[in-house]
């Protein structure tokens, strides 16, 4: 028999939704749902693939224990479950809570109780040790917002701006942002950027890369890689000097304006083009089109200032932009995208102060960094199980991760993971990280369990929800468990305080995955049943919702000029006259067919890219005497990753663009792809609040290997 089942798929945050055809109980076809309000028919390579993902080759139907020989073996489910508790319950006695430490991978956070799940399960343990990928990837956006503060308006909406300004990323592949960074993420992005252009919104693209993105804008700087803060500095001196920005908005919102001004006078347009290889022109360009011929619109970021050197002070300058020219929605406009599945919480024209959360609380015990969002810095975990003494952490449970090649200096990290007295990880085939676990435990995919999109509804532009029900069983013979519900069963059986809404965790049978998703839903602002109505999905529109006046106590301002701010603008300030080092700069990029390492293994994603390929411009191939498809050596200061030579013309010259997050594990050395955390150093160059380190625009050469 077959049949048409919608759904929404999980791979990425884009939350296309999909028809999948089931034949005889089996997906046999995913495409996109040209009826959804939100994603409009749209999917990428990499969702047509969750057949793949179900059905594909090494799935594990069982989870796996680390025998005395060494090897993985299978291993019954409760047994798993009782060995896995039993061994943190002794860690944990001898050593304290600290001792077990949380991964949160990127696939963890893409199901609304995964994440929040894994979160209950260290606060019941009382462990502050919860890592995450954010901090390897754009936790600048948190150092920017913590040190701004927030204006409770909301982001202006890109279904109205006239003018977008984006910074090193490429949404048009990515499918990521949110309302106030890319602004046409979590949508249709073709048909989205299609129809902005249409109504005439100007576009303007800061990439190393000319990106597909790229390819529509209206200005287009291409800077030398790892510049974005010098250029920002530039734009955003030209909106100060120019007096471009809303001054009665900044007169009533804002702090530190002179001081800014004052601390970027050394970022003349002239200075900044001669630091970032641009035109001078351009940057007074893109100043005038983003700050006066533009009124309503944002600029936002990705991961190429996000992950480059100064990463935290090229935030802190777009969103700079954002404040100086009050791009926030105002009092008496209607809010697009109140919420559905979360509860309501009314917008109001003031601000929320810097919160600094990061100067509170338990610290890393190498470089003594705090937590931001409840999260211990990611570039510190090796380091944090390495490095001996009270606090070490001797325990690890990964979810929806892969440590082993996302963590920066790999060789560290997997010397770290091997280090570990106990390392879980929740993964449904032999990742890098599963390689070296002690415990594989095999989850059920998206299409095989119950979901809704109440995490990350505020990513979408729209009060869109939708709750997925189940389109095809797990295998026959198979023993898999909803990720949640692997930390509900330990916390089960150590004992653990755990809760998830108003659950509480007892020695009573673990909850469904349905009754845990209407538990955290409570309170929401439309009711789940409601949601639960439309399989397909829909847009809740429970009356419009409009931006109240400021609340009299709420004085406090928008900070843009706190002393280490200063500081950082500084110290970029000083590389203006220095010239720039020469040789070739390695920086990462995304594609369609993975996000991260995700997807790597997916048979349609590997025909389209068999390996993880070095891109470099025509002329640096000539220089180079390359051949397109040779094999060369990548080289940082920190290690060396082999790869097959690639031409591409839409670079600029001195670049070498790779995929990153991708690649192999330990016993897989030398073999192509190898992940380009090899060429990551955590010891240098990370930034002072969250230790992030440089992950794009790292000196390396090219070896020819012959
Ligand atoms: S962009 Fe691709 S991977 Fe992401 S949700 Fe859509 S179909 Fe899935």
């Amino acid at each position: 028999m077959t049949e048409i089942k919608k759904t929404y798929c999980r791979i990425c945050p884009g939350f296309c939704a999909v028809d999948v055809t089931i034949e005889d109980g089996r997906a046999v076809d995913v495409r996109g749902d040209r009826n959804d309000p939100v994603t409009r028919g749209y999917t990428c390579i990499k969702g047509v693939q969750n057949t793949d993902l179900l059905y594909g080759q090494g799935r594990f139907r069982q989870s796996m224990r680390r025998d005395a020989s060494g090897a993985l073996a299978p291993v019954e489910l409760d047994d798993a479950l009782d060995q896995i508790a039993a061994r943190l319950k002794a860690i944990v006695d001898q050593h304290g809570p600290r001792a077990v430490g949380i991964f949160l991978g990127t696939q963890a956070w893409f199901s609304a109780v995964n994440a929040p799940a894994a979160t209950a399960f260290a606060a019941a343990l009382d462990t502050p040790c919860l890592f995450g990928t954010m901090t390897i990837d754009q936790s600048a956006k948190w150092v920017a917002s913590e040190r701004i503060g927030v204006f409770n308006g909301g982001p202006q909406r890109f279904d109205q701006a006239d003018v977008w300004m984006l910074i090193g990323t490429n949404p048009l592949v990515s499918v990521m942002g949110g309302p106030s960074t890319s602004g046409f993420g979590h949508t249709n992005p073709t048909k989205t950027l299609r129809d902005a252009r249409v109504r005439g919104m100007k576009l303007i693209v800061i990439d190393p890369r000319r990106t597909e993105t790229a390819l529509q804008a209206d200005l287009f700087l291409q800077p030398r890689p790892g510049e974005d803060a010098a250029l920002l500095a530039g734009i955003v001196h030209v909106v100060l000097r120019e007096k471009w920005y809303d001054q009665a908005f900044c007169d009533r919102h804002v702090d530190g304006i002179a001081q800014l001004r004052a601390a970027l006078a050394p970022f003349t347009p002239e200075a900044a083009a001669r630091r970032a290889d641009v035109n001078a022109d351009d940057i007074v360009a893109a100043a005038r089109i983003f700050a006066q011929q533009g009124r309503r619109g944002m600029a936002g970021s990705g991961t190429g200032p996000n992950m480059g050197p100064h990463s935290n002070i090229a935030e802190h300058l777009v969103q700079c932009l954002n404040v100086l020219c009050g791009r926030y929605l105002r009092e008496g406009d209607e809010v697009p995208n109140p919420g559905v599945l979360q509860p309501f919480v009314a917008r109001h024209a003031d601000v929320s102060p810097p919160k600094r959360s990061w100067l509170t609380g338990p610290r890393s015990r190498r470089l003594g960094l705090g937590r931001i969002f409840g999260q211990m810095m990611s570039a510190e975990l090796a380091d944090e199980i390495l490095l001996e003494g009270s606090g070490q952490i001797k325990a690890l449970i990964c979810l929806g991760g892969n440590p082993a090649v996302a963590l920066p200096d790999q060789a560290k990290a997997i010397a770290a993971l091997g280090a570990l007295e106990l390392l879980v990880t929740i993964d449904p085939r032999l990742s890098a990280t599963a390689k070296l676990a002690d415990y594989v435990i095999a989850p059920t995919l998206a299409f095989e369990r119950h979901d809704h999109t109440g995490f990350l509804e505020a990513m979408f532009q729209q009060p869109y929800a939708r709750y997925a029900t189940p389109v095809v069983a797990a295998p026959a013979g198979s023993q898999l468990i909803d990720d949640w519900k692997f930390f509900w069963e330990i916390a089960r059986r150590m004992g653990g305080p755990m809760q998830l809404g108003n659950l509480v965790c007892s020695a009573a049978p673990a909850p469904s995955t349905e009754e845990v998703l209407a538990a955290i839903a409570l309170g929401s602002r439309v009711p789940l049943d409601e949601v639960r109505a439309q399989p397909a999905g829909a847009i809740f529109d429970a009356g419009k919702i409009f931006v109240q006046p400021p609340r009299p106590e709420w004085t406090d301002k928008l900070e843009l000029a706190a002393a280490d701010v200063l500081d950082e603008i500084a110290a970029v300030a000083a590389t203006l006259e220095q010239a720039s080092a020469p040789g070739l700069l390695l920086t990462v990029r995304r594609v369609r067919e993975f996000v991260n390492s995700g997807l790597t293994d997916a048979a349609k994603s590997r025909a389209r890219i068999p390996d993880n390929p070095a891109f470099l411009h025509p002329d640096d191939f000539a220089q180079l005497g390359l051949t397109d498809g040779e094999k060369v050596a990548v080289v940082s200061a920190t290690g060396r990753v082999t790869a097959i030579a690639r031409c591409d013309p839409t670079l600029r010259r001195g670049m070498v663009s790779v995929t990153h997050c991708w690649g192999a594990g330990s016993d897989d050395e030398h073999q192509i792809p190898e992940s380009t955390s090899r060429l990551v150093a955590s010891d240098t160059g990370y930034q002072s609040i969250n230790g992030m380190p440089i992950m794009t625009a790292i000196p390396v050469e090219v070896l020819r290997l012959g």
